[in-house]
């Protein structure tokens, strides 16, 4: 009996626990209703809901120096789902079928055997957010949705602006492109947010806070099943304002004109006036289709791209040996320095004997292009013929009176804009200008010699170098008598011009008249350039990729520039991959491009 007390009084007790558990819990739900989740169950029982939605603003236009449009928008939209408003009305095959029989470019991010998952675990979670289902629609397949918006609860446009780029035009590495933001950045930049783009390369990315414009905002009134009822006027909305158009100083007939010229070579083409520092035109090739950047880019496709460096700007990152364009600088130094006049006579008779760093005490012959030798030259002849063993002689000649002529050669050299960045609007590499210090750091194991290294760099093989548009930026620089403006690929940009003054006017007058020898007279390595109506003065050269190099990894080099009344338009060609046969092929390209300058915008 006693026992079975004890075993009553503990059966109710435990019946006591168990009520009070059971109005925890209802006390506990009753808590998350009213307090927790009060948003959503007051939501649900309201018609309406405000959406907040923030507004793109138009991304400017990037425009040719004639305002000619290059890269203009075209409107598309994303399509999102609120899971809160969605529900079995959904006609999901329906939704894809117009997607899929729009058969446009459209960047598929959720399909449609994963949407009803991906929608039901959001609406346990997260029941207020959106899920981005599709990005980049055309207007039309918009318009297709839209008709049967009944059919699809919860479904939300957003527009979304996307670049669009002329059919013929290229000026892939000038421009530059957008990709969509990363998370990473999102949190980093203010006013951002996911699914938009941002310009990552080029003036896209340069100019990037004057394109973009500002956001706006509007607050839509949409009801329980997803109807929109348009803007609650009631709230602060605000419009976005438009980002501001970039006008470039490129001339789109004459880039069109050296892109096809280009076009299956490696390597470079730059049109300037020297009068401003505008770029004209400027290719590199190969280069890529902008409008793989429209949705989703391939990761074979940017994969490929990597691998043959087709991203790399070779007219402002490529970094070359400039061969015998660099005679330019080293006849600068001569010019001035005028310790050994350069109107006396250097025998060339096809070789010359210099020391071998790598090999020491063993001599190595280095040959003039010209192989039976070019006699009793001058410098004036050297430019015209491109004779290597003149430069040879007088470096040698210097470096028995300087022992540092390297580093007068480097000061020069750094003068003229070697060893510098431009200061361009865009990506840019410095190149290299080897002084003493730079020698010794590099071959201090072996060593470095001053009879054989040294007498290299003033013909410009060895360890120079340049970038095609620093080489343009030289013979700008002579065409100017000294005056260098800095090279700008937008008009607004403002540059200030600096006077080289340690080379006087008669060098410049010097230079420019071995220049005008080398395209304008019989014997010059350019004569095939020669016009008779109008003055082209220019330099040749033949590089070297390495010592070592087999004869079809020359680089054929062309810079010049030609001048008629008030105008004056200079350029630079780099061909990559040469060999001996085809080495002229830069002087064969910059004949058109000059003819086709001049027919076009001096001729009329
Ligand atoms: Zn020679």
């Amino acid at each position: 009996m006693k026992n079975n007390n004890f075993i009553l009084r503990n059966r109710r007790k435990n019946i006591f626990n168990f009520i009070i558990v059971v109005l925890l819990l209802i006390s506990i739900k009753y808590f998350f209703i009213q307090v927790i989740d009060s948003g959503f169950y007051i939501d649900k029982s309201n018609k309406n809901r405000l959406n907040e939605i923030r507004l793109d603003a138009p991304r400017g236009f990037i425009l040719d120096r004639n305002k000619k449009i290059i890269v203009s928008n075209r409107n598309t939209f994303s399509v999102e789902i609120s899971p809160f408003h969605f529900n079995e009305k959904f006609n999901i095959k329906l939704f894809y079928d117009l997607i899929l029989n729009a058969k446009k470019r459209s960047n598929i991010i959720i399909n449609k055997f994963n949407l009803l998952d991906t929608l039901k675990k959001t609406k346990r979670y997260n029941p207020n957010s959106r899920i981005n289902i599709i990005n980049y629609i055309d207007f039309e397949t918009k318009a297709k949705i839209q008709e049967r918006k009944l059919d699809f609860p919860g479904l939300i446009f957003k527009q979304i602006t996307s670049r669009y780029y002329p059919d013929t035009l290229r000026l892939s590495h000038i421009l530059g492109y957008l990709r969509p933001i990363t998370k990473k950045l999102y949190f980093q930049k203010i006013g951002y947010d996911l699914n938009d783009t941002y310009g990552v390369d080029g003036i896209e990315s340069k100019y990037e806070q004057k394109l973009r414009g500002e956001k706006g905002l509007e607050y839509r009134l949409v009801n329980t099943f997803g109807f929109d009822y348009g803007i609650d006027r009631n709230q602060p909305n605000f419009n976005s304002i438009p980002g501001a158009n970039i006008v470039l100083t490129i001339d789109y007939d004459l880039q069109l004109k050296i892109e096809g010229l280009l076009n299956g070579y490696k390597g470079s083409i730059i049109c300037m006036n020297p009068k401003n520092g505008e770029v004209l035109a400027m290719a590199s090739s190969p280069d890529y289709s902008l409008k793989e950047f429209i949705g989703p880019l391939k990761y074979e496709t940017w994969d490929k791209w990597e691998k043959e460096k087709i991203l790399m700007n070779r007219s402002t990152a490529g970094d070359y040996p400039p061969g015998s364009m660099y005679k330019l600088v080293s006849s600068l130094m001569f010019l001035e320095m005028n310790l050994f006049p350069t109107t006396d006579f250097v025998f060339c008779d096809g070789s010359y004997e210099i020391e071998d760093y790598s090999n020491p005490g063993i001599p190595k012959i280095q040959t003039c292009w010209k192989k039976e030798g070019h006699g009793e030259i001058d410098l004036h002849n050297a430019i015209k013929q491109s004779c290597n063993i003149y430069f040879y002689d007088m470096m040698l000649k210097y470096q028995d009176l300087h022992t540092n002529i390297i580093d007068t050669l480097y000061s020069f050299a750094t003068d003229l804009g070697f060893g510098n960045k431009t200061n361009i609007d865009i990506y840019e590499t410095a190149g290299r200008v080897p002084s003493s210090i730079w020698m010794n750091g590099k071959h201090s194991k072996k060593g470095w010699s001053r009879k054989g290294a040294m007498p290299n760099l003033s013909i410009g093989q060895g360890d120079n170098l340049v970038t095609p548009l620093q080489v343009i930026n030289l013979i700008n620089i002579i065409a100017m008598d000294g005056e260098s403006f800095p090279p700008k690929l937008v008009k607004s940009s403002i540059t200030r011009s600096k006077k080289i003054n340690r080379i006087h006017n008669y060098t410049w007058d010097k230079i420019k008249t071995s220049m005008y020898s080398v395209v304008n007279d019989i014997g010059g390595t350019a004569y095939q350039l020669k016009n008779n109506n109008y003055i082209i003065r220019g330099k040749t050269g033949t590089a070297q990729t390495t010592s070592q190099s087999t004869s079809d990894k020359l680089i054929s080099w062309f810079s010049g520039y030609v001048e008629k009344e008030n105008n004056t338009m200079s350029l630079v060609v780099m061909i990559e991959d040469r060999n001996s046969d085809s080495k002229k092929i830069s002087k064969i390209i910059s004949k058109e491009i000059f003819e086709y300058y001049l027919e076009e915008y001096i001729n009329e």
